[in-house]
C-alpha cells in the first residue's frame, strides 16, 4: 500500500527534523501541510508501528500525552520544569547501573531511562529579568 508508506515516511521525516520531542498533536499538525486528508488516528498508528520497529522512541514522562522521539538509542534528557521543553543531554549511558540493580533485584534490564529536571537557559534569563 504506497498511500500508507507515504505516511509513515512524512510522520518518521518530521520527527527526525526535530530535537524537540513533539507530542502526536504536533506531529499530526506538521504532517498535515505535506498530506491534509491524514487523520489523528493515522497519526497514532503509524507512530506505534515506528515504535514497534524501533525507528523511534516513545516518552512517557508527562503521562496524560506521549512525545516522540526521533532517535531510537537510549539517552538521557533535560525537562524544564517551566515551559515544559524536552532536551538531549549529551551525556553517556551508565549501562553498569543495569547491571548492577539486575543482580540487586533478579530483575532482567532492557535499559533505564532518566531525566533531569530544572530549568532551560531561557527560563533562567527571563526569570533573572521578571525579578529585576
Ligand atoms: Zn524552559
Ligand atoms: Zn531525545
Amino acid at each position: 500500500m504506497p498511500k500508507r508508506t507515504r505516511q509513515k515516511e512524512a510522520i518518521l521525516r518530521v520527527l527526525k527534523s526535530t530535537t524537540s520531542h513533539p507530542t502526536a498533536d504536533w506531529i499530526y499538525s506538521d504532517v498535515r501541510k505535506e498530506i491534509p486528508n491524514i487523520s489523528l488516528g493515522t497519526v497514532y498508528r503509524n507512530l506505534k508501528l515506528l515504535w514497534q520497529s524501533g525507528e523511534i522512541s516513545e516518552m512517557d514522562f508527562s503521562g496524560t500525552f506521549s512525545r516522540f522521539d526521533g532517535n531510537p538509542d537510549n539517552h538521557y534528557h533535560f525537562r524544564c520544569e517551566r515551559c515544559g521543553r524536552v532536551f538531549d543531554v549529551d551525556e553517556p549511558v551508565n549501562k553498569e547501573t543495569d547491571d548492577r540493580v539486575a543482580q540487586k533485584t533478579g530483575f532482567k534490564i532492557f535499559y533505564h531511562r532518566l531525566e533531569f529536571r530544572g530549568l532551560c537557559r531561557e527560563c533562567q534569563e527571563s526569570r533573572e529579568v521578571r525579578t529585576k
